[in-house]
């Protein structure tokens, strides 16, 4: 007997058997029902989602002599045989591709007005069309304007873009889509039964995703993945190169946590599998983009504009994948996201200062007994960014200086320069200020929302910040320049923080 492959095999051989294109499928029918097929159509999608076998079941329907429901080809007349098997005459497939259709057309126009040999209509169907010439276009463009009564065209290309704008106004057209996921995957589980391979749900998946939407792919992937009748999990990802959701997961863990080295290393660990890059950052922008659509929903807002970032920064590598160095563009994507990169700038003279200024207010706030290693601690965090810290009112203390530093909105942070952190309740924080103006400059819209971002970027833990107002003298623990008199630590804190980023004294 002879082997057909499974593609062959399952192909939609009635209009019900046609997966994933519901408007197509209706609207069809509909023609025939009303009795206005058109002679020209033009069907247009992504490869493998059924265009060329609804052509042929469009041709079925034409020449079937038994049409059920009147638009249904029965499936056992001799016309729907032949089609079935790819012998009638009448039926005339032609691939652009081969020799860009110059003959085929030149054949077509002597033979269009002959009748057909025995069935009831001809029908021509011209796959990859936007691969003909021009001549060939204006050839069938001729035809296709007063087609003879007995032929009807069906056009299929992957690429609208590139048919010229008559060709196109003369067909009906219909854009095939790609497959979901989950219509593929009751597809090759439907056929897994049929042919009788245990197949592991979580493999039809894998396939139904790395198909991209084709349903001839996957089909072909089904067949040529299974072994001794059974369809696992790990030879699927290991033959299609597809990373194991636990490096996706754990590229995710690394990217939300800072983590610069682990993300680095499972891009290393791919590089050593011999992965496929595209394939990965596709995979994981797939599922950033689930992450995103589950922030939506839990309105988490603030998760939602870290996972737009990741999405746009790794889009971003996607088109820089290089062939030479196929992970670069994915390590600069993660250096990136894991580190605010604006602190590894050169260092100005009046950063220096600032950093100067910060220690010496710093010192003032840690205990006094162990102003030293306060100092120490501080330049320690500062060099590490984006290292978690404990949620404690010592390190909120020490850490304000950076809190205030990235705040981005200049009126909030001006504010915050003006009042300092008071005590810590769990998670409820309490700035205290002296004047309501500042206070309430915090409480302005979306300038609490930026600062309890901030806080929780620092010390990986969301803070509820809260304000009070003691008219009396306040401590600030950042100094401006402008308003502000600084609040001057003993002295020996500020020689070392002095000798510590060569500063002097401005006076
Ligand atoms: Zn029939």
């Amino acid at each position: 007997m002879e082997e057909i492959s499974l593609y062959r095999k399952y192909r939609p051989h009635n209009f019900d058997n046609l997966v994933g294109q519901d408007h197509v499928k209706i609207t069809l029918m509909n023609a025939f029902k009303s009795g206005h097929v058109s002679h020209a159509y033009l069907f247009t999608g992504p490869r493998g989602t059924g265009k060329t076998s609804t052509a042929r079941l469009l041709a079925k329907a034409l020449n079937c002599q038994n049409l059920k429901d009147s638009f249904e080809p029965c499936g056992e007349c001799e016309f729907c045989k032949e089609i079935g098997e790819g012998r009638l005459i009448d039926l005339i497939e032609i691939d652009a591709a081969s020799n860009r259709g110059i003959d085929e057309v030149r054949d077509l126009k002597e033979k269009i007005n002959f009748a057909p040999t025995r069935s009831k209509v001809k029908v021509y169907i011209i796959d990859e069309v936007h691969m003909m010439t021009k001549e060939a276009f204006n050839a069938l463009l001729k035809t296709l304007e007063e087609p003879p009564a007995h032929a009807y065209f069906i056009l299929a290309t992957t690429e609208a873009h590139k048919i010229p704008e008559t060709i196109i106004s003369r067909c009906q057209r219909f854009d095939f889509k790609r497959i979901t996921t989950k219509a593929l995957m009751t597809r090759l589980s439907y056929i897994s039964q049929l042919e009788g391979i245990t197949a592991d749900d979580r493999a039809l998946e894998a396939i139904s995703k790395y198909v991209n939407g084709g349903l001839r792919d996957a089909i072909g992937l089904l067949e040529q993945l299974t072994l001794d009748n059974k369809l696992d999990l790990e030879r699927v990802q290991e033959l299609l190169g597809i990373s194991g959701l636990s490096l996706l997961e754990n590229m995710y863990e690394a990217l939300m946590k800072n983590q610069t080295k682990g993300a680095l290393s499972i891009i290393n660990e791919l590089h050593i599998q011999g992965s496929d890059f595209r394939q990965f950052s596709h995979e994981f922008v797939d599922l950033l983009r689930n992450k995103m659509l589950e922030a939506v929903v839990a309105e988490d807002r603030r998760s939602l504009a870290r996972l737009i970032k990741m999405i746009e920064v790794l889009q971003k590598a996607q088109q820089r994948l290089d062939a030479d160095i196929p992970q670069l563009a994915l390590e600069i994507a993660v250096i990136e996201l894991t580190n605010n990169l604006e602190e590894f700038q050169p260092v100005k003279v009046e950063q220096k200062v600032a950093e100067v200024e910060k220690v010496v207010a710093v010192a003032v706030t840690v205990p006094q007994e162990r102003p030293h290693q306060a100092i120490v601690k501080t330049t320690t965090v500062e060099n590490v960014p984006n290292v978690p810290i404990d949620l404690t009112m010592a390190n909120i203390l020490q850490n304000w200086p950076r809190v205030v530093e990235r705040i981005k909105t200049p009126s909030l942070r001006n504010s915050l320069k003006n009042g300092k952190p008071v005590s810590l309740d769990g998670a409820e924080l309490t700035l205290q200020f002296a004047t309501n103006f500042h206070k309430d400059k915090v409480f302005e819209s979306g300038h609490r929302v930026e600062l309890e971002g901030v806080i929780q970027e620092i010390f990986k833990h969301a803070v509820k910040v809260t304000a009070l107002v003691k008219t009396v003298e306040i401590k600030s623990v950042v100094e401006d320049e402008v308003e502000v008199q600084p609040v001057i630590a003993d002295s020996s804190s500020v020689e070392d923080a002095l000798e510590m980023f060569g500063g002097k004294v401005v006076e």
